[in-house]
């Protein structure tokens, strides 16, 4: 059976900046759990942050992929540095990954280790620029397809055809 990776705080478990979920009450996702499909993750609490903790950022709205080359930082709302706890967490995800032999995730969008499609521009202004978040990067990198919480039927449709 394929495995699916999956944001933790879709799962409703309280582990975001701050200290909340985003609950998904998805019938697929349900039925994906039902089936024990579910790899349930949190990158950034992985990568030790905590719960809660400022609110965080690709600097420039450059994207994953130049946080893990080395040409863009994290940066926290109160100036913090935390690109090693980011990176640290995409490893970590990859490795979960790895180790249940996931190709599939769905990922919070949005966030700035889990977006897809986007993520903030490095502001804090609450303004969305197209981008992936560190760990989708990673995964993606390593040929682990990502959707988000709102692509669930084309999720869906890429289970059918890795199964297939
Ligand atoms: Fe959710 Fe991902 Fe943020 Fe963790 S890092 S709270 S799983 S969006």
């Amino acid at each position: 059976m394929q495995r699916i990776l999956v944001s933790a705080c879709l799962m409703g478990r309280r582990v975001r900046y701050d200290g909340g979920a985003k609950t998904s009450a998805d019938a697929l996702l349900a039925g994906w759990r039902a089936e024990g499909r579910l790899v349930v993750f949190c990158p950034e609490v992985a990568g030790g942050l905590p719960v809660p903790r400022p609110a965080a950022e690709i600097e420039g709205g450059a994207g994953g992929a130049a946080v893990l080359s080395g040409d863009a930082r994290v940066l926290a709302s109160d100036g913090s540095d935390v690109t090693a706890e980011f990176v640290a967490g995409a490893r970590a995800a990859l490795e979960a990954a790895r180790s249940a032999g996931v190709r599939l995730a769905m990922l919070k969008e949005g966030s700035p280790s889990c977006g897809a499609l986007a993520i903030h521009d490095g502001t804090f202004g609450g303004r969305r620029v197209p981008g992936q978040g560190v760990t989708t990067a990673l995964l993606e990198a390593h040929g682990v397809r990502v959707f988000t919480e709102d692509q669930l039927p084309e999720a869906a449709d890429h289970l059918r055809d890795l199964e297939a």
